[in-house]
């Protein structure tokens, strides 16, 4: 199934809520969901006033996928190997998602959004443990150190993008030098690091019918 590459804005008017697919130009007051309150082509179709427990857990789901930039298939995987880890499905779910190179990039605010941090990771700019790697869906671990590739154009590109996301705090379980834009994980995420708005049991209902 191809990525979606269409307007983002219409995911979270889909969804009735802020995902931040664009990072931080979503603060910037022209978010289409506080403008817009119907969902997308919604406007001659009258909502249904209550939804099943499918849909929403559906939905869950669907936005779960949209905030990480996800297709099904991997979603799936991820899901499987959450069902086969010790400990809380839902936890062990989010962990993987963001254990991701690309969300790494994101919270280390080298780049302004998750597609964004998703490209620089494809164009082969993240090196982990001095080995360059560029699969978004990397999942890394404790210990590993993650730079930007030496090269004058994206250490501006990266350095403007901490400048302009300054106020932004990075999670705990990660540690960065913004001088020599180098990363280290310190820790897997725990739940309480992780402040998306999504309740994960509702994903493993849906997966467990
Ligand atoms: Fe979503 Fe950001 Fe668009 Fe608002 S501006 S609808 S939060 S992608």
């Amino acid at each position: 199934m191809a990525r979606y590459t269409g307007p983002v804005c219409k995911l979270c008017r889909r969804e009735r809520i802020k995902l931040f697919l664009k990072g931080e130009r979503c603060n910037t007051g022209k978010c289409s969901i506080t403008r817009r309150k119907n969902a997308p082509g919604a406007k001659a179709v009258p909502m249904r006033k209550k939804q099943s427990n499918y849909g929403i857990q559906l939905r869950e789901k669907q936005k779960l996928k949209r905030i990480y930039g996800v297709l099904e298939k991997q979603f799936k995987i991820y899901f499987m190997k959450a069902e086969k880890q010790k400990g809380i499905t839902g936890n062990n779910l989010l962990i993987f998602l963001e254990r991701r190179l690309d969300n790494i990039v994101y919270h280390l605010n080298w780049a302004a959004s998750r597609s964004q941090a998703r490209q620089l990771v494809k164009h082969g700019l993240l090196i982990v443990n001095n080995k360059r790697v560029n699969i978004p869906s990397f999942l890394a671990k404790s210990g590993d150190e993650i730079k930007i590739k030496e090269n004058s154009n994206i250490d501006k590109l990266v350095k403007d993008s901490v400048k302009s996301r300054g106020q932004k705090s990075i999670p705990s379980w990660l540690v960065v030098d913004n001088k020599r834009i180098s990363a280290k994980v310190l820790r897997f995420p725990e739940r309480e690091d992780i402040s998306i708005p999504i309740n994960e049991q509702l994903v493993v209902e849906l997966y467990s019918r």
